[in-house]
């Protein structure tokens, strides 16, 4: 079978679902070599049947605006598979989410969750629906009439959503009161849930950590180290200054944080008192980086380009947003580790130009794990219902980013090099391949 080949099959079937077959490309470029020569995957029709999620939900979104006008969105949920555990995977609220949006990280969440070792399968929702500049009160209306429908097809040994973009302990916490509120059922059916609704410590704070720590691994391979190491930032949300706190913490220097306007620039490096501010602006005000009263911002400028030289780049917005372009100037600065805390953020030309240029290049499904992983130890916490300690969480966090980069050395290692891409994609695969192959034609 010939990569060509099956992505047209994949494009026929799935028309206009556009990162869905960025996503579906991105993996069978390594994995169908690999199914190539191992007849068992192949004689299982493992690829055939990944390519299809077991249940796609669609559903209407109704609500009042403040002013009294009704409101009507859509609602995602795409439980993709539950082989390895319930389906997991968080809900994003954005208006550019659409069906291929949501199957495309259900998709990569299957691998990624495969990769962290803990019992849980893939899934992901969302809705077109923007919380900027809506009020409190809106947002909840909104989420209590998203819960009222999703609600019937979530639960604890079912499929457990948590937060993406758009999605934090805020809007978890009403779909949580209104799940509540209908079944009258204290389980841990979403996590990312606030420490008064039942969650867990540093959640908030692990995709962003769970990224350092597998820089850390990485340039520990190469006989390096964090410390010193000049770093470009692109996003602002939970993941992106979550990171820059920890490469604080490690001795690194954060030159930038980005959002939908543009990128705040710091020449010296973000001070712990700037990145306070960031955090009050970003978390408690719900505001816009061009208003920060520190930094420089450039309007409509990715960090990519700005700086002239730096050691290490973590894109930590959306997908899509680094391309080509931004690629040759990242290598132009001299990049050395290029490592992913969103969702496919770098597109498939700008990826390829990275990893020919000599930069380790780290995909999301291997670097943002933490955040899911995290959210694995939250079932296991409302399970016991006994709450882990903070050093717990970190411990657990660390030792689950260490084995990740491990499989990925495993996989992607030719005895000189390790790539990280095929590394990921491999050891995430064959997971899921044993899994499914021990559950039958299902
Ligand atoms: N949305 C996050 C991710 O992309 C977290 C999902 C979860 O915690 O279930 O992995």
């Amino acid at each position: 079978m010939k990569v060509d080949d099956f992505m047209n099959l994949v494009e026929k079937k799935n028309p206009g679902e556009v990162e869905f077959h960025q996503a579906v490309k991105e993996i069978v470029s390594d994995i169908i070599p690999f199914v190539e020569v191992n007849p068992r995957y192949k004689d299982n029709k493992i690829l055939e049947r990944l390519i299809e999620p077991d249940r796609v939900i669609m559903f209407r979104v109704s609500w009042f605006d403040d002013k009294g006008q009704m409101q009507i969105n859509r609602g995602y949920r795409v439980q993709y598979s539950n082989l390895i555990g319930p389906y997991k995977g968080g809900l994003r609220f954005s208006p550019v989410v659409n069906l291929g949006t949501v199957k495309f990280l259900a998709f990569e969440q299957i691998f990624k969750n495969a990769l962290t070792t803990l019992p849980m399968g893939g899934g992901k929702g969302g809705s077109d629906f923007d919380p900027k500049g809506k009020s409190d009160a809106e947002v909840m209306r909104f989420c209590q009439s998203f819960m009222t429908e999703l609600y019937r097809y979530i639960g604890q040994e079912m499929d457990v959503p948590a937060g993406d973009q758009g999605v934090g302990s805020r809007e978890i916490g009403y779909m949580y009161g209104q799940y509540k509120r209908i079944l009258r059922e204290n389980a841990g059916v979403l996590t990312g849930k606030s420490l008064y609704a039942g969650g867990i410590t540093l959640r908030p704070e692990a995709t962003g950590y769970g990224l350092v720590y597998f820089f850390s691994e990485v340039l520990k391979d190469l006989k390096n180290s964090l410390e010193d190491k000049k770093v470009c930032i692109s996003g602002s949300g939970n993941v992106a200054l979550y990171a820059v706190e920890k490469f604080l913490e490690m001795g690194s220097k954060v030159l930038t944080v980005s959002d939908r306007e543009g990128t705040l620039l710091f020449t010296h490096g973000i001070e712990k008192t700037e990145l306070k501010e960031l955090m009050h602006l970003k978390f408690e005000e719900r505001g816009n980086l061009k208003d920060a009263k520190i930094g420089k911002f450039f309007h409509g400028k990715k960090p990519w380009g700005l700086v002239d030289s730096y050691d290490l780049g973590a894109p930590c917005a959306t997908q899509n947003e680094v391309l080509l372009e931004d690629a040759k100037n990242i290598v132009k600065a001299g990049c050395m580790v290029f490592s992913e805390g969103a969702n496919m953020p770098t597109d498939l030309e700008g990826t390829e130009f990275l990893v020919q240029n000599g930069v380790h290049f780290i995909p999301g499904k291997a670097a943002n794990a933490g955040g899911v992983s995290v959210s694995g130890l939250e079932i296991v916490q409302n399970s016991m219902h006994l709450p882990w300690t903070r050093e717990d969480v970190d411990n657990k966090l660390q030792s689950i980013m260490r084995s990740i980069y491990e499989t990925c050395v495993k996989y992607g290692s030719d005895g000189k090099r390790v790539d990280f891409i095929k590394g990921a994609n491999i050891g995430g695969f064959v997971r899921v391949a044993e899994s499914m192959i021990a559950h039958g034609l299902i």
